[in-house]
């Protein structure tokens, strides 16, 4: 439902907070977060309910777990799966490295979770949204894709049917945040030393109203000093940059 990432300079979880805040008013079900803390550390932390369930859970864990510049959050309004923790996005892989939150709606995740059951993948969600996550760790592994970020989610997003924006992190990836989207809203936010993606300007529109709106099957990887586009081939895209003026 409601998507946040950052690569910058301020505390990513105040961010993505603020963010998701801001989202709020198109409803959600489940909120979560991921930060990396600049030293291969993935930090999740996921509620079902409102924001202020998130937050309390952050508090008994201690903010300080979730130091670093970089991460993304989620609200989440269920398709596949109830809305509960387990459920609420960000989903990892097996190996905790690679973290996913995603809108909208993988058609083909049966045949994608059969795929990954048949390589002993254990599941630990009902979600469409966690095969991503899988697959995007697998092909970061593997391959003419092995350890290229940008790569594996384009690797993946050409296998996916549906609606959906993703926004992936990866422990070994500090510094980076990647993004794509088809079928549903993704836009860039540029400030200085500081870059965001969200699924609406709405996020990001205290900091910087500097804005790239992404066109269908793009791909954007973003770090402390910009972004770089390309469709799901991987060849140089154009997206197209605007100024919001007006008053939220
Ligand atoms: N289909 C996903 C789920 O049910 C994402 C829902 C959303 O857009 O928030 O978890």
């Amino acid at each position: 439902c409601g998507i946040v990432g950052y690569v910058g300079h301020r505390s990513a979880l105040d961010v993505v907070l603020d963010g998701l805040r801001r989202l709020e008013y198109r409803g959600y079900d489940s909120a979560g977060v991921a930060v990396l803390d600049g030293e291969g550390g993935l930090a999740v932390e996921r509620r079902a309910g409102r924001l202020s369930n998130l937050e309390t859970r952050l508090d008994e864990v201690g903010r300080g777990t979730f130091a670093g510049t970089a991460g993304m959050g989620h609200t989440r309004w269920a398709t596949h799966g109830a809305p509960v923790d387990r459920n609420s996005h960000p989903h990892r892989d097996v190996t905790g490295r690679v973290a996913v939150v995603h809108n909208g709606i993988i058609e083909n995740f049966a045949a994608l979770r059969a795929e990954l059951e048949a390589v002993g993948v254990e599941m630990t969600s009902d979600t469409d949204s966690e095969t991503a996550a899988h697959l995007i760790a697998r092909a970061y592994d593997e391959g003419d894709t092995k350890g290229d970020l940008v790569a594996s989610v384009r690797a993946v997003v050409r296998r996916l049917e549906g609606a959906f924006t993703l926004v992936v992190t990866h422990a070994e990836q500090p510094d980076l945040v990647v993004a794509a989207r088809r079928s549903s809203p993704l836009v860039v936010g540029v400030g200085e030393g500081e870059t965001f993606v969200a699924s609406d300007v709405s996020a990001f529109i205290e900091h910087t109203r500097e804005a790239v709106e992404l066109g269908q099957d793009q791909v954007v990887v973003i770090d402390r000093d910009g972004y770089t586009v390309t469709d799901f081939d991987g060849r140089e895209a154009v997206a197209k940059p605007f100024t919001v003026n007006w008053d939220l």
